[in-house]
């Protein structure tokens, strides 16, 4: 299958009215979309993904109105949180409509619902006439592409569209909360965090962390957001290790308390001020470090606030997926 790279909604849009799967850019990260009544369709997002089938994707809808076509969004809680959160990074987890093709939820009879932010997946969306169902654009279990060319390099024959538009703001997925359920809970966290959410929804829980609960967002379950190299959490940056190619991410300078050479000294650095801009960089610079082909992936850990919590939360995912043993210095 030859992919074609496109910069008009339009045409990305004309791919899922025929029926097949076109990748477009949000502020989180890059989805694969489908018709989400189209069940063949749907079966595409996951066959090119080599997505688990028991994986659900997300409907994503470009306005409140088309919500309705989809799931029941009556209940107080969730018509708050849209009313506060949409258009934005967070998913709401509601009662399913039942003509929604369970292929859709993985056989859930609940659905997530997002309406992005982002200028190009709106005119998409818009364009496309009714909600679209969309995981992240990657090949199962890698880290979400949060740029055009990270799409490509998974998906690249695999798919016949990517949709190119500005760089994501957000970089993480969005935050999921399971309305369906009360007290409502955040089932993963993303983009909008708990502090932001609870100024809306005081009752609402942050999320499970024993694995008992995991089950209740099927994508937990799953090898998720793992680069090929090892990914090594630390709470001071380290010094380059000798011997190997290694990468760095933090909010500190690396190597500047080491014996062993200084900040270049390491050829894989992303030094970054913010926490939000460690969330915007975190997966395009774990992508970086498996193209340079490294071994291992030093990440400085953040405080678990605000989008730090989103940030701790996939950065061990990385860890546990790539099996490193946490190492604090
Ligand atoms: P992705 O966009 O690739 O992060 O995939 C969507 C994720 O949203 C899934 O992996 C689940 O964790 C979550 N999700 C989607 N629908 C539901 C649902 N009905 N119940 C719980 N979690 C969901
Ligand atoms: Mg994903």
């Amino acid at each position: 299958m030859n992919t074609i790279v496109t910069d008009s909604p339009e045409e990305a849009a004309s791919f899922v009215a025929a029926g097949e799967t076109a990748a477009f850019p949000t502020e989180t990260v890059y989805g694969l979309g489908a018709d989400a009544f189209n069940a063949e369709a749907v079966r595409r997002v996951f066959e090119a993904k080599g997505r688990p089938a028991d994986n659900p994707l997300i409907a994503h809808v470009a306005d409140i109105g088309e919500i309705d076509r989809v799931a029941d969004c009556s209940s107080g809680v969730a018509r708050r949180l849209a009313e506060r959160f949409f258009p934005g990074p967070i998913t709401l987890v509601l009662p399913k409509r039942p003509d929604v093709p369970l292929e859709v939820t993985a056989g859930l009879d609940t659905i997530g619902v997002r309406m992005p932010r982002h200028k190009a997946a709106q005119a998409f969306l818009r364009t496309c006439g009714g909600p679209v169902a969309a995981p992240s654009a990657n090949r199962s279990g890698r880290p979400s592409p949060t740029t055009w060319q990270a799409v490509l390099e998974d998906l690249n024959g695999r798919i016949p569209c990517v949709l190119r538009g500005e760089r994501p703001v957000v970089g993480l997925e969005s935050t999921v909360v399971d309305c369906s359920t009360n007290p409502p809970r955040i089932l993963r966290a993303g983009g909008v965090p708990l502090e932001a959410l609870r100024e809306a929804v005081p009752e609402i829980q942050g999320p499970r962390r024993d694995s008992a609960e995991a089950p209740r967002s099927p994508g937990l379950r799953h090898r998720h957001y793992a680069p090929r190299a090892r990914v090594a959490l630390v709470e001071q940056a380290p010094a380059p290790p000798p011997g190997s190619v290694a990468g760095y991410i933090g909010m500190d300078a690396p190597g500047k308390d080491g014996q062993r050479g200084s900040g270049q000294d390491w050829r894989l650095v992303e030094r970054v001020a913010t926490p939000e801009e460690y969330a915007r960089r975190l997966f395009d610079f774990m992508r970086r470090c498996d193209a340079a082909g490294a071994d291992v992936i030093y990440c400085q850990i953040v405080e678990p606030t605000g989008v730090g919590a989103a940030i701790m939360d996939r950065l061990r995912r990385a860890a546990s997926a790539t099996e490193a043993t946490e190492t604090t210095n």
